[in-house]
């Protein structure tokens, strides 16, 4: 399947539906994947498996294996992320198939690829896993982009590895796109997490037994090509320090050290500790920003948490829409509910207390791992405070009866099933000045009246409870206007109008339409995922002409698969 000898055509065409012979045009100064340059830091720095048999298997003394992508019957392009292209300077390929599709489907390995599958290991729901690894991920190599920042490019679901234990190195077409499609939105709203440049068919089926219920099904295949700086995870360190590889948990250390925080300068014990504070900071700012839009990933597994602080590996993942703070969208966790939304701060802390363990061989003094973990704890406090804040109005959160406010608005969130984003981004639509005392209860609270999901959020008992709130709220909002002295309260109110805009988007990526997109797809249509990945470009704007995709779910959405709970089946 290597092609090396790929030429550039000479003659680059201006009319893109021209294609060139191979399929390699340059254009508006990005360049077709076929003529990329790599430079595999991870394969040349690290120890790699020195076995490279590619059949399940324990792997030892490495940080990945050397495998091939599977070729797959007949790779199309169905996505394809245009600003991911920009970051890599690559173009989007000129047609749904060829040669640059060939390489995103794993048909094709170009000349300086280096494809390997990472080794690590994890704790899944709260034990040791043992060894996991890259089972249906492969990266490619790692690209420099116009702008010199490395990028490391990795396809999921492109075969078997020796970390694919029983299953079958591939990926289904609703996962796919669920991936695809929640890394943009994540990034454009502002959450750190790894991006995704296209989506592909494979032209294959893969069975899948989607509710565990016996019942297995054919399904479309699909592959993703996940792009990041490094998808280096906490269990890459777990499964070494498990082990004591010791002197390869050093040497992945300083590789991370020096390739992806070289601001704290050259690794040593000291370096580790302010490290893994580092690595805790960050952590503290992702798990606030997944509170703040209502993201809930659903396996916060020690192998699905990313050492860079971006939120990693998109499987059955869910958005808040009633406001609760126990719900999971992942079925396997509805039980014990570790994961649920209100949970993820102090799992992110359980998993960073496992990371510390893993460290430990490398940082003699273990008060520098404490004053991590304690960092991480501050880090999301201050943040979570700041994005209340943020998402209420308020300059900031700390004066007396704030926290009384606050408690009473969950409380009240929870009492009848409002959806978060719509309650939040309507709060903007709450007057400040004396307009809200010339209403009466059910006119005030009914400017929510957008955010309930049933009947009982419209009756007069709880519009009564929550004008009471309301007006408490705007009371409040009133002290902050007068403590700010501002002479004009008008533009006092814009300024404030605008943070909160800017803190609660108005469109997510609700469970049920990225079901409508992967329904759409599947038959054949791909104007759904299109629109959606422009409108979720822009989650902060009103964008009036997409008004439905910001409404409420559906009803029809509310127990169907895949739009309310969903399975780690993949
Ligand atoms: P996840 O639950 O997606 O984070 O995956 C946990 C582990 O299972 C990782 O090691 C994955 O690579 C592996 N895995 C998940 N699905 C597959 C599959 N279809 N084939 C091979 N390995 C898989
Ligand atoms: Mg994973």
């Amino acid at each position: 399947m290597r092609q090396n000898n790929l030429k550039r055509s000479a003659a680059i065409p201006d009319n893109p539906a021209i294609a060139d012979p191979i399929g390699c045009s340059e254009r508006a100064g990005r360049h077709d994947l076929c003529e990329a340059q790599f430079d595999n830091s991870f394969v040349s720095e690290l120890p790699g498996d020195t076995v490279t048999h590619n059949v399940p298997r324990a792997v030892r003394n490495a940080c990945y294996t050397r495998v091939t992508p599977t070729p797959v019957r007949a790779p199309r392009l169905l996505a394809w992320a245009e600003p991911v292209g920009e970051l890599l300077g690559i173009s989007r390929p000129a047609s749904p198939v060829g040669p640059a599709v060939e390489v995103l489907g794993g048909n094709r390995v170009l000349p300086g690829m280096q494809p390997y599958a990472a080794r690590y290991g994890g704790h899944q729901f709260g034990q040791w896993a043992g060894q996991l690894g890259d089972g249906r991920a492969i990266t490619l190599g790692e690209i420099l982009g116009p702008d010199g920042k490395r990028w490391e490019l990795q396809l999921k679901g492109a075969g078997k590895t020796p970390y694919s234990r029983t299953a079958d190195g591939r990926a289904v077409l609703r996962s796919s796109v669920r991936e695809f499609l929640c890394s943009e939105a994540m990034h454009y709203l502002g959450v750190p997490t790894t991006r995704a440049l296209s989506l592909l068919a494979t032209g294959e089926t893969v069975v899948r037994d989607m509710f565990y219920d016996g019942n297995p099904q054919a399904e479309m295949g699909a592959i993703v090509c996940r792009v990041a700086p490094s998808f280096v995870r906490f269990g890459n360190f777990e499964i070494l320090a498990a082990h004591r590889e010791l002197d390869t948990l050093k040497r992945l250390a300083d590789y991370v050290i020096s390739r992806h925080f070289p601001e704290l300068g050259a690794p040593s014990p000291s370096t580790y500790g302010r490290w893994f504070e580092e690595i805790c900071r960050r952590t503290g700012v992702l798990v606030a920003h997944w509170m703040r839009v209502g993201f809930v990933h659903g396996v916060v597994n020690t192998d699905n948490m990313s050492i860079l602080g971006l939120t990693i590996d998109y499987g059955p993942y869910g958005w808040l829409e009633g406001f609760d703070l126990q719900w999971t969208p992942n079925t396997t966790d509805a039980q014990g509910r570790r994961y649920c939304f209100g949970n993820q701060p102090e799992i992110a802390q359980w998993n960073l207390t496992r990371l510390a363990s893993a460290l430990a061989p490398l940082i003699e003094d273990h008060a520098a791992l404490e004053n991590g973990l304690r960092v991480f704890g501050e880090t999301f406090q201050n943040a979570w405070r700041g994005v209340l804040a943020d998402k209420l109005g308020l300059v900031s959160l700390g004066q007396e009866g704030d926290d009384v406010l606050l408690s009473d608005l969950f409380d009240l969130l929870q009492q009848v099933e409002t959806d978060m984003t719509i309650f939040f981004r309507g709060l903007m639509t709450i007057p400040m000045n004396g307009t809200a005392n010339a209403m009466d209860d059910a006119a005030l609270a009914g400017l929510l009246r957008g955010a309930f999901y049933t009947e009982e959020g419209l009756a007069q008992a709880h519009l009564s409870r929550l004008a009471g709130w309301l007006r408490r709220y705007i009371a409040r909002t009133r002290m902050d206007a007068k403590a700010a002295n501002m002479e004009d309260l008008a533009k006092f109110a814009s300024a404030r109008r605008e943070r909160m805009r800017r803190a609660n988007p108005k469109y997510v990526l609700r469970n049920y339409l990225a079901q409508q997109a992967i329904e759409a797809l599947e038959q054949g249509d791909d104007l759904v995922i299109t629109r959606l990945m422009e409108v979720l470009k822009h989650p902060y704007d009103e964008q009036p002409e997409h008004e439905e995709l910001a409404g409420r779910r559906p009803e029809w959405a509310r127990n169907k698969a895949g739009c309310s709970a969903l399975s780690c089946s993949s």
